[in-house]
């Protein structure tokens, strides 16, 4: 309840936030000089980032994904996380997860998830930072950060205690978002993420054609899938809506700070994941990964 009566002050919310988002960020990490509107690399041009970090004080990469809801950045940040051995953090699973644990947030969250708003940023900076707060006590370093941050007063936020050293940003044409909502499925047991939408959709108004097979499940998730409450057509056109009113705006306080890179998805993960690997200057892992497959 503190911080929640916390959270009703805004002033003091955001600088206790901020303090908390910091001491976690910046514990036993030496702060690297801000430096708005020069990046650390360009993601285009630049040199690769120094992904193969040994001392633990060195700080590991910083990166954020940003793209409509369902464009799938949720699949690879989680391969990202899974092969630079980086923490993956999404605030949408935060929410989720208190959703989930029934506390004093339940009801206020489940009527704002549901009806596809956005919760407020007070609450996902105090559960952001409680999920850093505990990677740092486990010893994690870096994020890619998933679905955060979606408005300009979180971008600041997070710009004023961190360096971000990139923010990839995935495009995907809206009607393919929709169906690919549409098709998202979870396993209730081992919370595993599917997609049974096949599709095949034709180029229009300057759109090229695309195709995604469908992610489908083994067999003994199959009867355990469930669909997330808010990928219902009429929520997902409503959340896509709120992405463009509200987060479309990220993307250009990121790209005014040079370190947006745009990645058009060419197709499903067979298509979209060596390319992905490419503008990342990440070809060298991908050669591993065939040579050990
Ligand atoms: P996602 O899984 O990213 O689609 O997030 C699910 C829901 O959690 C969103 O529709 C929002 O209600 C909420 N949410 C997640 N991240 C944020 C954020 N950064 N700011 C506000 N609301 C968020």
């Amino acid at each position: 309840m503190a911080a929640l009566t916390r959270l009703s002050k805004p002033s003091f919310t955001s600088l206790s936030s901020v303090s908390r988002i910091s001491r976690c960020l910046y514990s036993g990490i030496a702060p690297e000089p801000s430096s708005h509107g020069a990046s650390p690399y360009s993601p285009r041009l630049g040199p690769k980032p120094n992904l193969s970090v040994k001392d633990p004080k060195d700080r590991n990469i910083q990166w954020v994904f940003l793209g409509s809801p369902g464009v799938g950045k949720g699949t690879y940040a989680s391969r990202l996380s899974n092969l630079l051995g980086v923490p993956h953090i999404a605030t949408g699973d935060l929410v989720r997860e208190e959703l989930a644990a029934s506390g004093p947030l339940s009801k206020e969250l489940s009527e704002i998830v549901n009806q596809g708003k956005l919760v407020s940023d007070e609450i996902i900076i105090s559960l952001l930072s409680k999920r850093l707060e505990a990677g740092g006590a486990k010893g994690e370093l870096g994020f890619i950060l998933d679905g955060f941050p979606r408005t300009i007063r979180q971008a600041e936020i997070l710009e004023g205690v961190t360096e971000i050293d990139l923010v990839l940003n995935l495009k995907l044409r809206e009607d393919v978002l929709v169906e690919k909502c549409l098709g998202r499925r979870m396993c209730s047991q081992c919370g595993g993420n599917f997609n049974v939408a096949s599709i095949n959709v034709k180029d229009s108004n300057g759109s090229p054609a695309i195709s995604m097979a469908p992610l489908l499940p083994p067999p003994h998730c199959m009867s355990k899938l469930v669909t997330r409450a808010d990928d219902t057509e009429e929520v997902v056109k409503h959340r896509i809506h709120v992405y463009n009113e509200k987060s479309r705006p990220v993307e250009e306080f990121y790209r005014s700070r040079g370190k947006l890179l745009e990645f058009d998805l060419p197709g499903g993960i067979p298509e979209s994941w060596p390319k992905l690997l490419e503008v990342l200057n990440l070809d060298e892992y991908k050669e591993k990964q065939s040579a050990a497959a």
